[in-house]
């Protein structure tokens, strides 16, 4: 167990598990929270949001997710003022579900937001991107050729 309180950056403290799972992802090494039963979870949870056990392990991600929902947003929160249009995405990986950006792997990084690239039951990976707007990391799924 390491509590690192102080990352340096402007996260309070309760993100710095999000941001060394996000370090995690980053190097393919992205992994869940599981309880006894089975439930997935992500940092920074201590106690699985299911049923309240708190003997959590670390499962590896699954390369692979499905995608379970996907909104394009043309109207962002301030933080991703710069980003819009984009799609966000939601996709199981195993135990858990991950939200995140959808981006292609070539172009200009961007995706095509009518909708051609992605949509419920697509094979996506997840990695970390960073926010056009302010630089911010964030999840960001990419398409599989199936
Ligand atoms: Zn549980």
């Amino acid at each position: 167990m390491t509590d690192e309180a102080e990352s340096g950056g402007s996260a309070p403290a309760a993100n710095a598990g999000y941001d060394e799972w996000l370090d995690a992802l980053a190097a393919e090494e992205g992994y869940a929270l599981v309880c006894p039963e089975g439930h997935g979870s992500l940092p920074p949870r201590r106690v699985c949001p299911e049923c309240g056990a708190s003997d959590l392990s670390e499962e590896p991600l699954p390369a692979e997710g499905t995608v379970e929902t996907y909104t394009v947003v043309h109207v962002p929160s301030p933080r991703f003022s710069d980003d819009a249009p984009y799609v966000t995405a939601v996709a199981q990986f195993g135990p858990v579900r991950l939200t995140g950006v959808v981006r292609e792997v070539d172009g200009d990084g961007g995706v095509d937001v009518d909708g051609d690239a992605i949509e419920v039951g697509s094979a996506v990976e997840a990695g970390v991107g960073e926010r056009e707007t302010d630089g911010g990391r964030i999840v960001v799924f990419r398409p599989m050729e199936t």
